[in-house]
């Protein structure tokens, strides 16, 4: 796979409606928060790690993480974040490039909700920002998942700033009208993409 398109935004900028629409023209799509899941699932390599790090009380009596009590310790514990970053960051990094390897469409995704915030877009050829503004991203997110407007506040801040997203994609998408709208750009932007992945 030589061309791999990097595709990022806020919460409820439309990232997963865009990386939809690419899925319907045949283009395989990785994501990161998959990925991120499937690292420490039981079993997993990284989730021993965690275990031996930390102790068995990350594991819940079926093997799995337990994603709660992790959260609050890291939460009281800033240092044990950069620990656990250490031992996650590497496996998603690695399963993310097998998977893009693997990948057999004219080219291949990676969707990141905080692809350049994790560096994850050094992976990537080119990179695509779909856009917002803060209170469609709000309206959207809070209609789609039931949260409250506090809560998705909280997740922008803790996001980069969209002016920064702005200055380092390459192409951007304003998603701030109907969803056929946001099609059309991507239909252009895809054919751009496939003359690329042909000379690439
Ligand atoms: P993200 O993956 O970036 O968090 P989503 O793609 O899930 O955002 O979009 C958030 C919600 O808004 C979803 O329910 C989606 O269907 C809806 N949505 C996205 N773009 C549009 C649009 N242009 N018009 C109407 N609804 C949209």
């Amino acid at each position: 796979m030589t061309f791999i398109l990097g595709l990022t935004g806020g919460i409820g900028s439309g990232k997963s409606a865009a990386t939809q629409w690419f899925e319907t023209q045949g283009i395989q799509v990785v994501d990161a928060d998959i990925v991120a899941r499937e690292v420490v699932a039981g079993g997993q390599p990284a989730l021993q790690q965690i275990q031996q790090t930390f102790g068995d009380w990350v594991l819940l009596a079926n093997g799995e993480l337990d994603r709660r009590a992790l959260r609050e310790h890291i939460f009281k514990e800033p240092a044990a974040r950069q620990q656990l970053e250490q031992i996650t960051h590497p496996a998603i990094r690695a399963s993310i490039i097998q998977q893009l390897q693997a990948a057999t469409s004219p080219y291949a995704i990676l969707v990141s909700p905080l692809l350049f915030e994790t560096g994850q877009h050094e992976l990537t050829s080119h990179t695509l920002l779909i856009d917002a503004n803060e209170e469609l991203q709000i309206q959207r997110a809070a209609q789609r998942d039931d949260q409250q407007t506090e809560q998705i506040k909280q997740i922008i801040a803790a996001q980069m700033p969209r002016l920064q997203k702005q200055r380092m994609a390459n192409d951007i998408v304003l998603n701030d009208g109907p969803l056929e709208q946001l099609y059309a750009q991507l239909s252009s932007l895809h054919l751009q993409y496939l003359a690329r992945s042909e000379t690439a």
